[in-house]
């Protein structure tokens, strides 16, 4: 009688063990499949390919971040010694995969280096060197595009008719990538409104505007491209644009040349005579 007590409680032990070791793994693989997963929200490095494929293509080496530590414009000017760069290697926490470089522009947004070090040390091509050059093939960071800022109108104050200019002074492409755009207050009827407009054709997705918003959240952010930016699609055409009304004009070609050659199949069986 002892021994089969001995026994159950022995078998009992063993499957609250092995029931523990299977939610313990549950939580672990669950957590480790959080980490795998593309976060849609992450920010990489000036330079970066399109998500899915820099996931494929970082190898995970650090070189950017490390660059990016390491640059002229980062070093205390007295001690010598390398401040928190912009770029940091995703760990376990981050909600990103693992060893991956990203920013968060609220801690530190990418400065636009000139000489963008973090790009020309990437080995892997998940940081394209070309899609930062200019005409000439000389780096222009200019033409990065980490994302997009954009403004949520209900919180930022500006909106409100508070006046306030702080990203559009933070801006390194100010004037351009943000315009301030006036409009009569007519609620007092001797106020102005100045209110941030971002131009996605410019903006960088820095994020030095967001670090810089006053808001007590951010009433300006960056957003990766995917995210924050729609797809109009190809049936819409703007009449005063010469470029897309080529475009239109293409389509149309090659659908019409299409059609032929597919009304050639179908006229080539069945115009012979049956026998
Ligand atoms: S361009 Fe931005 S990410 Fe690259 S090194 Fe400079 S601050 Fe860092
Ligand atoms: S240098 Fe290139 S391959 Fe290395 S971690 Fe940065 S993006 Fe990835
Ligand atoms: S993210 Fe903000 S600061 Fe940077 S370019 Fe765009 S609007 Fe300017």
């Amino acid at each position: 009688m002892a021994n089969s007590n001995n026994n159950r409680r022995k078998f009992m032990a063993t499957t609250l063990q092995s029931v523990g070791l299977t939610a313990l793994g549950g939580l672990l693989w669950s957590g480790y499949t959080d980490e795998v997963k593309a976060s849609p929200l992450v920010l990489r490095p000036p330079g970066a390919i399109k998500e899915d494929d820099f996931l494929k293509a970082c190898i995970k080496c650090g070189l950017c971040a490390q660059a990016c530590q390491n640059r002229e414009t980062n070093l205390d000017k007295e001690t010598g010694v390398a401040k928190e760069g912009t770029l940091k290697m995703a760990k376990g926490g981050d909600h990103k995969l693992i060893g991956t470089p990203f920013f968060i522009p609220t801690e530190v947004p990418c400065y636009m280096c000139e000489d963008i070090p973090c790009v020309p040390v990437c080995p892997s091509g998940a940081l394209d060197q070309l899609s930062v050059s200019n005409d000439k093939g000389e780096l222009d960071i200019n033409k990065a595009s980490m994302g997009l800022a954009v403004v949520h109108k209900e919180s930022c104050i500006a909106f409100w008719g508070i006046q306030c200019d702080a990203c559009y002074r933070a801006c390194p492409l100010l004037g351009e990538a943000i315009t301030i755009e006036m409009h009569r207050n007519e609620r007092t009827g001797k106020h102005t409104f100045m209110l941030p407009i971002v131009h996605d054709d410019v903006c960088t997705g820095c994020g030095l505007c967001e670090q810089a918003c006053v808001t007590e959240k951010p009433a300006i952010f960056v957003l990766p491209n995917e995210v924050s930016k729609g797809i109009a699609g190809d049936h819409y055409v703007k009449g005063w644009d010469k470029k897309d009304q080529d475009r239109v004009q293409n389509a149309k070609a090659i659908e019409t040349t299409t059609q032929r050659s597919n009304q050639s199949s179908t006229d080539y069986l069945n115009s012979g005579d049956l026998y």
